[in-house]
């Protein structure tokens, strides 16, 4: 049984103040729904306050980004140790990265080995863009990004990974895939290529999130898919109501 997951990606939103406001009214709602992993990511800057805020809540932290390195002259970025003092989550690789800030396969295995070496749970984003989805390209690019972003894993530890299937066409566009479609690029293409890496066992225990324009209005058309495990949200997870509303969809 792979646990329910939803995370709320708040991208580059909130002041420290608001961010706060934003927890105290996510709160309750979402203490309610312990049989769902529910986690926020907001911006660097609030990571402090909200650990503290989110402390003993059962409701989970995660950082936006983390660099490889442990330290050094890597002006402006965070390191592992400095995200796992407030967080027990990172998001690595998602589309914005990888299409604004040169992020790579490369990059995304080398942050992904880093945030499993500290104990993080790394929320790992895969997902083709709107051409390659018009080509037909789907497989073989999440076949290819779990493949060289998931490199040289160690397999016990392989099952701590959740992994975001967001195509980038979908993100922040309105424009959803369907229930039936994501579930089949999880079924078809990336469990059977987490099988190829970890064996079958292991890759039915990785959760696999859809990411793109999920709202409280199509959150259970996702959820209902046999290997939907949750999802990564990004616009809604602003709006309290919708995000707990979501949350509670992803109940088992
Ligand atoms: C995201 O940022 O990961 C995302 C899925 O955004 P949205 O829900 O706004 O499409």
């Amino acid at each position: 049984m792979r646990k329910p997951f939803v995370a709320g990606n708040w991208k580059m939103n909130k002041t420290v103040a608001q961010a706060s406001m934003l927890v105290q009214e996510l709160l309750l709602g979402l203490q309610a729904v312990p049989e769902v992993e529910r986690v926020l990511c907001p911006p660097f800057t609030s990571l402090m306050i909200l650990s503290a805020q989110l402390a003993n809540t059962g409701v989970g932290l995660g950082a936006q980004n983390l660099h490889w390195e442990a330290s050094g002259a890597y002006t402006g970025e965070i390191a592992p140790q400095m995200v796992k003092e407030f967080c027990g989550y990172v998001i690595i690789g998602h589309s914005e990265r990888r299409a604004f800030f040169a992020e790579s396969d490369e990059t995304v295995n080398k942050k992904l080995k880093a945030a499993l070496a500290l104990g993080l749970i790394p929320i790992v984003c895969i997902g083709e863009t709107l051409s390659e989805y018009e080509t037909g390209k789907t497989g073989e690019v999440v076949k290819r990004q779990v493949l060289l972003g998931f490199k040289e894993i160690d397999t016990a530890i392989a099952s701590q990974i959740v992994v975001a299937y967001e195509p980038i066409w979908a993100i922040g566009t309105g424009k959803a895939s369907t229930g039936e479609d994501a579930n089949a690029v999880l079924k078809d293409h990336i469990r059977p290529a987490l099988a190829n890496l970890f064996g079958s066992a292991v890759a039915q225990g990785i959760r696999i999130l859809y990411g793109g324009s999920v709202t409280a209005a199509n959150a259970e058309e996702f959820f209902h898919q046999s290997e939907v495990d949750g999802a990564l949200v990004g616009g809604a997870s602003l709006k309290p109501s919708e995000f707990i509303k979501i949350v509670e969809a992803a109940r088992p």
